[in-house]
């Protein structure tokens, strides 16, 4: 049987989530993501988590068997006033406690419940009942307190299924209680978001920096057009984890050069782009006929974009993008509509359209269908036009799967606007 004080490093955790309504195909276990990452930034490492149902015995059963073997056990859910709502019940038992009536927790229940002016139902007041020695985590977002408690088997905490009740109370609540239980140790995340290469060429351009070292741990992350490096390491002093960060990171920072737009793991492509925008006092105006508007979203998503986002144009047919953007056409009978020149024009018609300093456009077979034999599905120009009719376009194909083309479509424009702008990029003048 582990406790806390054992001399067991890393310490170990393990989360059960509770609730039927996760056993559906409806609904997700997300708050266990959220419960993880602060547990491991002070140190503590997930095991096991596991998803069981509204029921007294097999709920009772679970918590028993983490106990015994976690140093930490956390409880999601099944906190609110319901019958149904089993977790408190099944804590008590599977430590052999009381539950007892909470009169501070009573008041705190009654006073927000006369802050909203709603009268509190009878069946409210099994949420004041605590586990016998368990301290209430406050809720400032709902009704169900928390609670946590130490024992000689090991700490358990109780939280609250809602995602925007029980983030808060992990950050404010949970951690501060558990960081003094832990052996002192500090660690760091360094990471970086990167797009324009793939997740197994970026593996092998940088496997030869982190392979070598167990401390700091690498883990590459991937989504469409999108990967994320984190570099996470643990240490004594907070010098000695910057060191080790330094030393790893900055070479793996070297090789990926300019294909890096985010080092502080939270700025989206988007972001940057705005920021770059905002910094250089520039705008841009999106055409869009494969994407649909999904780049101009995407850059209208951060409040304040209005500083550097100015029109955003949807032609999906030939005709309106004669009738609207002005392309030639002659232009779209030549080529067609998926071409150079016309990806080309669409950009340089938002750019004057507008008076944007940038121009970006996209045209393209998303898929499934569609096609020519010059031009298979999957075929997409993207295109830039930047000031002094400076303009570059490049052309991407990668199969028929239309959410992902759509989406690397919207990734690759915006990013040869973010190098655009950072000038790793030359657009050619016409
Ligand atoms: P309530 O007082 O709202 O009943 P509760 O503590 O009893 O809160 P649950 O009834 O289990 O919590 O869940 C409330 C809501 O939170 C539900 O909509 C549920 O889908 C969501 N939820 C519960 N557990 C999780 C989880 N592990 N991940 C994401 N969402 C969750
Ligand atoms: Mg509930």
């Amino acid at each position: 049987m582990s406790t806390l004080s054992s001399a067991v490093t890393p310490k170990l955790a393990e989360i059960i989530a509770i609730g039927s309504e996760l056993l559906t195909p409806q609904r997700v276990d997300t708050n266990s993501l959220i419960i993880t990452q602060n547990l491991n930034l002070v140190g503590v490492e997930v095991f096991t988590k596991q998803v069981i149902g509204d029921d007294r015995e097999r709920l009772t059963d679970a918590i028993q068997r983490a106990l015994g073997r976690a140093d930490i056990v956390v409880l999601i859910g099944g906190l609110g006033p319901t019958e149904d709502d089993l977790t408190r019940d099944a804590a008590a038992a599977a430590l052999g406690r009381k539950l007892e009536h909470s009169a501070e927790q009573e008041a705190i229940l009654a006073a927000r419940f006369r802050s909203i002016n709603r009268p509190m139902a009878q069946n409210n007041l099994r949420q004041t009942y605590l586990i016998d020695g368990a301290e209430a985590l406050p809720n400032p977002n709902g009704t169900a307190p928390g609670q946590f408690v130490v024992t000689p088997r090991g700490a358990l905490a109780l939280l609250p299924g809602p995602p925007r009740e029980l983030k808060p109370m992990v950050e404010r609540e949970l951690i501060p209680r558990l960081k003094p239980l832990l052996p002192p140790q500090v660690i760091k995340v360094r990471s970086f978001r990167i797009t324009g290469i793939g997740e197994s060429d970026l593996d092998t351009l940088i496997a030869p920096v982190y392979s070598k070292y167990t401390n700091p741990v690498t883990t590459v992350l991937s989504a469409i057009g999108d990967l994320w490096v984190h570099l996470r390491a643990q240490g004594n002093s907070e010098a000695e984890v910057d060191a080790l960060l330094k030393e790893v990171g900055d070479p793996i920072a070297e090789l990926l050069g300019d294909r890096v737009y985010s080092t502080d793991g939270e700025d989206t492509l988007e972001l940057t782009v705005g920021r770059l925008l905002r910094e250089r006092s520039a705008t841009v105006a999106t055409a869009e006929s494969c994407t649909g508007g999904m780049i101009a979203a995407r850059l209208t998503d951060a409040a304040g974009s209005s500083d550097y986002f100015v029109a955003g144009y949807v032609t999906y047919t030939d005709q309106q993008k004669n009738a609207i953007l002005g392309v030639p056409q002659e232009l779209l009978d030549k080529h067609t509509a998926v071409s150079e020149p016309v990806a080309l024009a669409m950009a340089e018609a938002a750019q004057r359209l507008s008076g944007a300093t940038y121009g970006v456009a996209t045209t393209g077979y998303a898929g499934p269908g569609g096609g020519t034999e010059a031009e298979p599905v999957g075929t997409m120009y993207l295109a830039i036009a930047g000031p002094k009719g400076a303009t570059r376009c490049s052309r991407i194909r990668h199969g028929a799967d239309r959410y992902r083309n759509r989406t690397l479509a919207t990734q690759f424009t915006l990013d040869l606007l973010r190098k655009s702008l950072l000038g790793t990029i030359h657009p050619k003048p016409l």
